[in-house]
C-alpha cells in the first residue's frame, strides 16, 4: 500500500496511481485529523470523494504518529494526550475519538486503538503496553460496532456530485471522456454495496515472542475481520523484526487478512509475503524517491551521483514504466541536481512502480503455486 498520508501521495496524480495498478492506499489519522480535519472531509462525503479516489484506501489509528511525537504526548488510561507538531496545540486521542475519525474520515479499512512500544524496552513495560492495548482494542470495537453505520458514504446524495452524465447526454468525441468521467463518478457515489468499514485489530507486545502469541490470541478473542501486527520496524534489528514476524504469523488465522506495518525494502516485502503477510504499507519507495534513491532490478541507484551526468540508458532496463520507457539517468539526475518538482514526481513513479511489480510477481507466484501444487517461492534475482 503507497503511503498517501495528507490524501495524497506526494507528487503523483490520482490517476497515474491507477494506471500503476494501484489497488489500496494508506492514509494518516493523525495528519488528515490536523488538517483538514475530520469534519471537514465527512462534509465532502469522506475520503475517496474528498480525493477522488475510488479504489481502496486504509486508515491507521494515528496511534503510531502520536507515539512518534516523543517529547509531545502523555499516556493515560483514558488516551493519549498530545501536542501538534504544526502549531503546538493540544489534543486528545481515546480508542473511541480515534473511531470516530476514521468513521469519519471513511476508509474501507480502518484501525483499531493501539500504543506502538518504544524499542529497546524493559519485559515488564512491553507487559504493561500490550496490555493496554488489548483494553484499547475492546473499547475500539465497542464504539465502532454502534456506530459504524455513521460512514460519510451513507449520507450523500448524488445531485452535487455534478456528474457529466447527468448533466447532458454525451455526443460524438465527448463519448469517451464523458464515459471515462461517468466511470470516476460512480465510483464517487455513495457506496450502497459497502455499507460499513472493516476495523482491523493489532497485535503489540514488543520483541517478547511470548508476549506476541498473548496479544495475538487475545486480540482474536476480541474478533475482527483482519490483523495487524505492529510495533515493529521501530529501530530493532532487522534480523529480530523478521523473527518476531515469523512468530507471530503462527498465532493468526490464515484465512484473514494479516498486515504488516511499516515494511519495508524490496527484499523485505517479498519474503514477508513468502511468511504469508498480505498487505504491507510503507514510506520508503516515495520517500527514499524524493531523496533521489530508486530502486531497480540492478540494485539500488543514488541519481544524484555524478557518475550518471552522461548516462544515456534508461533508469531500470527491466522496468517498463512511464519513467523507464521514455527518460534516460542522465535526464533523471539533471532534474534532481536542479532541484525540479519533476524529479519528485518521477522518481515516485518509478519507484512506485518498482514496487507494485514486485508485489504482481509475488502474487503471480503464489497463483502458479496454487496450479501446481508446489511451495512456488518468488524471489527477484539477485542483480
Ligand atoms: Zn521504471
Amino acid at each position: 500500500m503507497p503511503v498517501g498520508t495528507l490524501a495524497s501521495v506526494k507528487g503523483v496524480p490520482q490517476d497515474v496511481l491507477e494506471e500503476l495498478g494501484v489497488q489500496i492506499l494508506l492514509g494518516n489519522t493523525y495528519h488528515l485529523y490536523l488538517r483538514p480535519g475530520v469534519e471537514q472531509v465527512r462534509k465532502l462525503g469522506g475520503l475517496h470523494r474528498f480525493m477522488a479516489w475510488p479504489r481502496a484506501i486504509l486508515t491507521d489509528s494515528g496511534g503510531f504518529q502520536v507515539f512518534s511525537l516523543t517529547d509531545l504526548r502523555k499516556v493515560t488510561e483514558e488516551g493519549v494526550t498530545f501536542r501538534s507538531h504544526l502549531d503546538g496545540s493540544s489534543h486528545f486521542f481515546s480508542p473511541e475519538s480515534a473511531m470516530d475519525a476514521q468513521i469519519g474520515l471513511g476508509a474501507d479499512i480502518i484501525m483499531a486503538f493501539d500504543e506502538c512500544t518504544e524499542y529497546p524496552a524493559h519485559r515488564d513495560r512491553m507487559l504493561e503496553s500490550m496490555e493496554l492495548t488489548l483494553r484499547w482494542a475492546e473499547r475500539s470495537k465497542r464504539h465502532f460496532e454502534p456506530h459504524k453505520d455513521e460512514v460519510p458514504w451513507n449520507h450523500v446524495g448524488t445531485a452535487a456530485l455534478g456528474c457529466p452524465g447527468e448533466r447532458s447526454s454525451p455526443v460524438g468525441d465527448e463519448l469517451s471522456a464523458t464515459q471515462e468521467a461517468a466511470e470516476l463518478c460512480s465510483a464517487r457515489q455513495p457506496r450502497a454495496a459497502v455499507s460499513t468499514q472493516a476495523l482491523f485489530g493489532i497485535v503489540q507486545g514488543g520483541m517478547d515472542l511470548a508476549l506476541r502469541k498473548e496479544s495475538a490470541q487475545r486480540t482474536i478473542e476480541i474478533g475482527f475481520p483482519g490483523y495487524a501486527i505492529g510495533g515493529l520496524s521501530v529501530g530493532e534489528p532487522r534480523g529480530l523484526t523478521r523473527e518476531v514476524v515469523e512468530s507471530t504469523l503462527e498465532h493468526l488465522p490464515a484465512d484473514k487478512p494479516r498486515y504488516l506495518m511499516g515494511v519495508g525494502t524490496p527484499e523485505e516485502i517479498v519474503e514477508y509475503a513468502n511468511l504469508g503477510i498480505d498487505m504491507m504499507d510503507c514510506v520508503l519507495p516515495t520517500r527514499a524517491a524524493r531523496h533521489g534513491l530508486l530502486f531497480t532490478s540492478v540494485g539500488k541507484i543514488s541519481i544524484k551521483q555524478a557518475r550518471y551526468a552522461g548516462d544515456e540508458a534508461s533508469l531500470d532496463p527491466n522496468c517498463g514504466c512511464r519513467v523507464c520507457l521514455r527518460y534516460s539517468r542522465a535526464y533523471l539526475r539533471h532534474l534532481y541536481a536542479s532541484n525540479e518538482v519533476l524529479a519528485q514526481v518521477l522518481n515516485t513513479v518509478h519507484n512506485l512502480s518498482f514496487y507494485l511489480d514486485t508485489m504482481r510477481a509475488v502474487r503471480h507466484s503464489i497463483l502458479l503455486g496454487k496450479e501446481t501444487g508446489s511451495s512456488c517461492v518468488w524471489s527477484r534475482p539477485k542483480p
